[in-house]
Formats: C-alpha cells, structure tokens, sequence
C-alpha cells in the first residue's frame, strides 16, 4: 500500500505532482511519501498490539534525517549497524534507550559511542567481538547489555545476496557455539546476556523459513534459561518482504505478527524486529528523466538520465523496479519494448532489459517504484555523478530533505600534496 498515484493524468506522491517536483529538484531524484511511512509504521504497530515489542527502524534501508525523524514520531526506534547510523539516529531524536546496533565488524570507538550514550542493546556476532565489547566497556565502566546473533543454518531471501542466515553466511556465530559463548558471557567484565538474536535475511517473502528461525531461536532460548541465563529478550532481525510487482504477495504485516506472537507466546519476552524494506519500501521512487532513445539492430535503448550509481539494486541483485511514466498514457498509446540503461560506463548499468512498456518521448519522466529502500543509501558519486537530491512529501507539501551537492562539494575532501602545487 502507498500514496503514489496519477491524478489529472500525471504520477503523484501524495497531493503533488511528480513533474514539479522534477522541475525544482531535478532529476534523477528519489521522492519520499510521508503518509506511506507513517502508514507502514503503524500497520506493524497495530499488527503488534498487545506484544511487548520494540520496532527497531533498520536505518540502513533508508537513512535520510526526514525519514527518520517521520518514523521516530510514530514511536520507532532505530536498529543500526555503523557509528555513523547511530548518529543520524540520535540526531533525528531517535532516544538510546530504542536504538539496537548490529553488525559483524564493529569497531571498539563505535562501541564506545553505544555504551557512553547507552543503547538498548547490542548485537554481538563472534566471539572475538563480545571480548572487545567487554574490554571497551570494563575501561568506560559501563555494562553492555548483549543479544548474541546466532546462525540458525535456515535458507531464506529473495536473493543470494541477501540471504544471512545459512551455515555459510558471514553472520552471528555458529549454532553450535553459542551455548558455551552464553558460558563465557558470565564471567566477562562489562557484558549482560539479555537475549538472543536472528537475522536470515531480506525480501522474505514467505513466512516458513521466519517461523523455523524462530523456533529454533525460542528453542535456544528455553535452553539457555534452563542453564542459568536471565533472558529477557528476543531479536528477530527484520526481513518481511514487499511487493515490487503488482502480482508479488508477501505475507502481510499481520500475518507475520501472529506467527510471532505463537512463537514466541507465555515466554515474556521483549520482543525486539528490526524492519527497514517493509517500512520504506513502497514510501519511495526515484524519477528521471528520458535523454535518448537509441535504436539497434535488436532492440531500441532508452537513456535516461538516472545510472547505477543513483539506484543500484538492479546492477547489484538484478532487482526488478515497476517503471511507470509519469505523464499517464493517453488511451491508445502503443507499447513497445525498451533496455532501460543509464549513462555510466559499465555494462551492468541497466534498469531492465526487454521492458515492455508504453512509449515514452525524449524529456518524458518515468518512476522507478518501489525505492524507498536501498535505493539512495546505496548510491555513489561514481563518474563524478552528484548524488541524487531527495525530497520529503506530506500531503500537498513537499521539500528538497537532501539537496544534490554542487560539484565544488564533490571535490571539498581532496587536497592536492604539495609536490603538485
Ligand atoms: C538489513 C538488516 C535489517 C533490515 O532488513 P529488511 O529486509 O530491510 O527488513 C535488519 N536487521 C539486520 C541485522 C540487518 O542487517
């Protein structure tokens, strides 16, 4: 469900019409629907009603200051998995007390950050890791409160890439291990076991391989109170996935929050979900603008004005994107088929091939749906491409929330070294 919808014949988010807001922003931009993330925010919120739930935003879907600041006013708190996504948390007003912080590599001046402003919890993912943790924290004093990730061994995502949760993945720490880790954990300065953590993986679709994940996890839990361990809380990561076809049909938010609560039901425990894609998914496109068409023997390339270092997710996991015109076809407008490239020098840089569609002519916008998530957090400034501008809509309200550098911006971090001067 999201607010981008033609009126009079033109796309709109919201109340505003996507060709104004190209014609101040410019194109490519990304455009952010506040209703459709207030909206997703309070679906999972009342999904969850009646469970003693933490909704830990996962920033890195979407990291923009506006968007967080949207969903901190609904009530979420943040999952993040740098210093610097901490960070934007905070200064979005996003309290230490909801913001949970993952990640295999984080580095000891991040813990130190977590424990001074003292966040809710940290998700530890090796051995090595919950010494440095409990080394970092004994010298500030402090106690850090843990959630160890483990590796269930459960194949889940949409994608290769985006599955975490198998025996090979890099993430948390072998099934096998973690009971003798919760050992460790009672002997080491500094460290509080308070629960146990899963995350298997992004674009889940379906919910079996989340329950059997979770089952294990509760399991795991049952048997580590067994031995002592005062847990008083479970992560289950984020995942759940969206549609980004109109014929793609994930299990719902509800759906979902009543596996959840069979699961995990009569153990009271906090439970704590790490949403980022459901959230700010469909809250978002990006729109650019048609360069050229260029004809070839076998096919015709439409050229537009985005690359892959503005929208990556199709370079990166052949992601599909819904592309829609932003000036409606008129009845009886012909189809055709394009290869929707961009003008970056990589062969990989193409949005879908053999993409039929209606015609669209030099200087028409279209939309790429669906990319509110991993879309801009994920582009780059490669080809000495400015980043993309994002703007925020609330209903016949918009604002630019990221504006595009200037190029003198692109080059303010490099120096020369003197013997160039
Ligand atoms: C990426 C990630 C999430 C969010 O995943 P979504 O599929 O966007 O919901 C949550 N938790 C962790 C640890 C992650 O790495």
């Amino acid at each position: 469900m999201h607010h981008f919808e033609y009126k009079s014949g033109r796309l709109h988010c919201e109340g505003v019409d996507l060709n104004l807001i190209a014609d101040t922003a410019g194109t490519p931009v990304y455009v952010y629907s506040t209703a459709t993330l207030r909206r997703h925010a309070r679906v999972i919120a009342a999904a969850f009603e009646g469970q003693n739930c933490l909704i830990a935003y996962s920033v890195k879907a979407n990291g923009n200051l506006a968007v967080l600041k949207t969903l901190a006013s609904e009530g979420c708190g943040a999952d993040v998995v740098s210093g610097g996504e901490m960070r934007r948390a905070m200064t979005a007003g996003i309290p230490a007390s909801k913001i949970v912080f993952s990640g295999v590599g984080k580095t000891r001046g991040e813990m130190a950050l977590g424990l001074e402003i003292g966040i809710h919890q940290f998700n530890v993912e090796s051995a090595a890791e919950l010494e440095a943790l409990s080394e970092v924290a004994t010298f500030l004093g402090k106690t850090a409160p843990v959630a160890l990730r483990v590796n269930p061994d459960v194949a889940a995502g949409g994608h290769p890439n985006i599955s975490t949760g198998k025996a090979g993945d890099k993430f948390g720490v072998p099934w096998a291990d973690a009971p003798a880790l919760y050992e460790r954990m009672k002997d080491l300065p500094g460290i509080k076991a308070v629960g146990v953590d899963v995350h298997i993986g992004s674009q889940i679709g379906e919910l079996a391989p989340m329950r059997a994940a979770f089952e294990k996890t509760i399991s795991l839990v049952k048997q580590l109170r067994e031995a002592g361990h005062d847990l008083t809380r479970i992560d289950l990561g984020g995942g759940l996935g969206i549609p980004y076809k109109s014929d793609d049909s994930p299990a719902p938010p509800s759906d979902y929050a009543e596996m959840i609560r069979e699961v995990t039901e009569g153990l009271g425990l906090e439970v704590i979900l790490e949403p980022g894609r459901v959230i700010a998914g469909n809250a978002g496109v990006m729109v650019s603008e048609v360069l050229y068409h260029k004809p070839a023997p076998d096919r015709t390339f439409l050229i537009i004005d985005a690359g892959m270092n503005d929208l990556m997710r199709p370079a990166l996991y052949q992601a599909h994107h819904d592309i829609l015109p932003v000036n409606e076809p008129a009845a009886g407008t012909a189809e055709t088929r394009y290869d929707i490239v961009g003008p970056i020098c990589e062969s990989t840089d193409k949005f879908a091939a053999e993409r039929t569609m209606p015609e669209v002519a030099v200087g028409d916008r279209i939309a790429f749906m669906s990319s509110g998530a991993y879309g801009a957090v994920l582009s780059s400034q490669y080809n000495a491409r400015p980043l993309v501008s994002e703007v925020l809509v609330d209903g016949d309200n918009y604002a630019i929330v990221r504006r595009r550098p200037r190029f003198e911006d692109m080059i303010e971090l490099e120096q020369m070294p003197d013997w160039l001067i």
